[in-house]
């Protein structure tokens, strides 16, 4: 059986950034003493459940997990090695931003053996980062690289986001310049999109805030692919580039569709083809952990064809795709009895390619992945 991958979710920021709508919430010193031993136990509750599969990759994610103290996530990370059988390889991230690390944190943490760095930079501008309502500076964003590689990380990732509202090529080209120089092993480039719920999508309805047009974003996209190529990153997807072996092993599970466990508030999983999420609020999966173990809030069973749509939605984002005889190994049912028609389709438009015998999106079929992709889904 393939490793599974464990998700673990802080949910605690120093701020609410405006178009965030990631399960965070503020700071909160009293319920962060309760929420990591919860954790401690949700982790002891899956243990049995986990038995016979190898934990491949860990990933703290949130919210802020460095808004924890170093000790709490050795804690987390000490109770996922006594419980589950983590491989002595394991990929082993946690998320960091700017503001929230110092180097002896940052020490601990890699001698306890988490692996990979991932920093959310979002812009090296100070007025972009001001626009996007971050509370680091441009500063802290040097001070953390340095920090992390003198405390010793050799896999570090940098999130940016592009395509902000007045953003300009040259803006653009000059936050990728900054990363570059860098030198991280890993890039991860998002477009702002206006979610509902968050501050950015009151000022987007009330016409304060316009993003750039469609054309202007492709553009930008464009330019971000062929720059990060030149310098040497690969574009193993739609939005991440990595130097050669350091792709986030992690999230390629989730675009295979393998087996995740997710723990702490508001945690998605997918094991043994359920997939099962728990409450947001922290303090309702503190309670819910208390009284039952867990804290599943909703749970379904996908049916083979929705479990195949979303295997090839979350595959297709790769650019080496979906390995097709894995593909009809998993379902037990040949490829083109299922998508025969469709394939023809996109094939013929040239959105979709065969390389051997992996089915992948085409260079051309990369720009307009959303749609194509949505073709593979009823
Ligand atoms: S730091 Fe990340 S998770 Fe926290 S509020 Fe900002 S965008 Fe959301």
């Amino acid at each position: 059986m393939d490793p599974i991958g464990l998700y673990i979710h802080i949910p605690y920021c120093l701020h609410k950034c405006g178009y965030c709508d990631f399960n965070s919430h503020p700071e909160n010193a009293a319920e962060r003493e309760v929420y990591v031993p919860t954790l401690i136990d949700e982790i002891r509750h899956y243990a049995p459940r986990l038995q016979g599969r190898r934990v491949g990759t860990i990933f703290f994610g949130g919210g802020t997990p460095t808004t924890l103290p170093a000790g709490d996530q050795i804690r987390i990370l000490k109770a996922c090695k006594r419980h589950f059988e983590v491989m002595d390889d394991a990929e082993i991230t946690t998320e960091a931003n700017p503001s929230t690390v110092e180097t002896e944190n940052l020490k601990c943490l890699r001698a306890a053996g988490i692996n990979r760095l991932s920093v959310g930079v979002q812009s090296f501008d100070a007025d972009e980062l001001k626009a996007l309502d971050r509370v680091h500076s441009v500063e802290e964003i040097h001070q953390t690289v340095e920090r992390a590689r003198t405390a010793g990380f050799d896999n570090l990732s940098l999130d940016l986001m592009f395509a902000l509202p007045g953003q300009t090529r040259e803006r653009w080209q000059d936050n990728l310049e900054q990363a570059i120089a860098k030198n991280p092993e890993h890039l991860s480039t998002y477009n702002l999109t206006i979610e509902p719920g968050t501050a950015f999508h009151k000022l987007h309805e009330a016409g304060q805030l316009t993003l750039p047009e469609d054309d202007f974003q492709l553009e930008l996209y464009q330019y971000t692919i062929e720059r990060l190529q030149q310098a040497g990153y690969d574009h193993y997807e739609i939005s991440n580039f990595a130097r050669p072996g350091r792709e986030s092993r992690h999230n390629i599970i989730y675009w295979e569709n393998g087996d995740t466990l997710g723990l702490g508030a508001g945690a998605s999983s997918y094991l043994d083809g359920v997939r099962f999420k728990n409450f947001n609020t922290p303090a309702h999966y503190i309670d819910r952990v208390k009284t039952d173990g867990h804290a599943v809030q909703t749970e379904e069973t996908l049916d083979a064809r929705r479990a195949m749509g979303e295997t090839l939605m979350l595959g297709l984002r790769l650019k080496r795709g979906v390995s097709i005889p894995k593909f009809e190994r998993r379902f037990d049912v040949p490829f083109s009895r299922v998508y025969g028609p469709v394939l023809e389709r996109l094939l013929k438009q040239d959105l979709i390619l065969m390389q051997g015998d992996r089915l992948a999106l085409s260079p051309r079929g990369l720009f307009l992945a959303d749609s194509v992709i949505l073709e593979f889904i009823e």
